[in-house]
């Protein structure tokens, strides 16, 4: 009996030392300003930032209070939105834009450019007729879909930069026909993630792993000098199963564009996801998802704006002409395809080991 007390007193006493060492971290770690990593829901995608050591609850808060801000100028699934104003102004008047959303139209207008219209920002009646990773997706009609095709030209997108004068906007946004609608959907988490950046940079943190939603940016030099190793996503696999690990060196964004993202299997149990052809450069139908042959693609660069837009692009045009793309503007880009090989740049095959 007396041994079943003593017993009892000793689990007591680890249990009541346990409690009282854990509090005691804790408590350190709010003293130091440790708060671990963070996440939230912000622009329709599960959002997380981990600043290793320079956490602190007032950093975490100015940047997520920053992408939050950024929604606001950049979202085509808010009516309160800047980008909204220049929708819902389609064919009647130009509208006032800020310095942000100037920035990346004109740099969506560069890729619409050069992708002769694969990558196109104002592909927004497209999106919004598909609705794919809304409940109202659905496979349109032809002649829907054909309506939607002829809303779609980024030549009709005008952009005027206002010159001197000291104005909180930098310029106007003109989408010449009626119906017309931006959708961003493509390239603004890049814009986004690089924006972070920036403010990491001015609050002189060394290092920081930003995740918005698969735009990830390896900022700084990993404690130790060790490279950073980024799991590219397994397209077959559960959320987080990786296809293989890119070890990367000092400040780089990798970009990952798959038909995994948001999808739904229409009746004939085909996988319509939500990357649209739009011209015919690619082998697909234009109007409808694009068809290549391609699971994934994987576009790695200093700009995570510029990755974004060209992970979506790479991807609708297909291997060759994607990889000309990317090397191009000074990207690696890699390809997992639907026969699950692995195929990419020299650059990035390099750093890439499979499982
Ligand atoms: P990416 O491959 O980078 O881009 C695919 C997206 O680009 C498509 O979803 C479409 O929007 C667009 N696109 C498709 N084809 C083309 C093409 N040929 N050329 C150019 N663009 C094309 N989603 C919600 O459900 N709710 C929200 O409230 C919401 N808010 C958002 C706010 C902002 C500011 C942004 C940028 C996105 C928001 N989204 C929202 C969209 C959501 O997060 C998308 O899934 C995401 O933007 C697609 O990113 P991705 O990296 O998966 O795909
Ligand atoms: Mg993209």
């Amino acid at each position: 009996m007396i041994n079943q007390n003593m017993m009892i007193f000793k689990r007591f006493l680890q249990i009541t030392m346990s409690f009282a060492l854990f509090t005691a971290l804790a408590f350190c770690l709010q003293c130091s300003g440790f708060t671990g990593a963070k996440g939230e829901s912000v622009m329709g995608t599960y959002c997380r930032i981990d600043l290793y050591k320079s956490g602190n609850a007032a950093l975490y808060k100015r940047l997520f209070d920053r992408l939050a801000e950024l929604e606001l100028l950049l979202s085509a699934n808010r009516e309160d939105s800047e980008l909204a104003k220049v929708n819902q102004n389609a064919g009647l008047q130009a509208v006032e834009i800020s310095p942000e959303l100037f920035t990346v139209l004109e740099r969506a207008l560069y890729f619409a450019e050069i992708t002769y219209g694969a990558f196109d920002p104002t592909v927004g009646p497209l999106v919004k007729l598909w609705g794919i990773g809304t409940e109202s997706a659905r496979i349109p009609s032809e002649e829907e879909i054909a309506s939607a095709l002829a809303l779609i030209d980024f030549r009709d997108l005008e952009l005027q930069k206002f010159t001197g004068k000291t104005c909180e906007k930098a310029g106007t946004a003109f989408l010449k026909r009626q119906g017309m609608a931006l959708d961003l959907g493509g390239i603004a988490k890049g814009y986004a993630a690089d924006e972070l950046v920036r403010i990491l940079q001015e609050a002189e943190v060394p290092r920081a792993l930003i995740d918005l939603g698969g735009n990830i940016y390896a900022w700084g030099q990993k404690e130790g000098g060790e490279p950073w190793n980024i799991g590219i996503q397994d397209p077959l696999g559960k959320r987080g199963d990786y296809a293989g690990i890119v070890s990367l060196p000092d400040s780089i964004s990798v970009v990952s564009s798959g038909v995994y993202e948001r999808f739904f299997i229409g009746n004939n149990g085909k996988r319509y996801h939500h990357i649209m052809e739009l011209t015919e450069n690619g082998e697909g139908r234009r109007g409808y998802p694009a068809e290549n042959g391609i699971f994934s693609v994987t576009v790695i660069g200093i700009s995570s704006m510029d990755a974004d837009a060209l992970s979506t692009a790479c991807f609708v045009l297909g291997y060759e002409k994607g990889l000309v793309l990317a090397q191009a503007n000074k990207t690696e880009v890699l390809y997992i395809m639907e026969d699950t090989t692995i195929k990419g740049s020299p650059g990035v095959m390099v750093s890439f080991s499979g499982h």
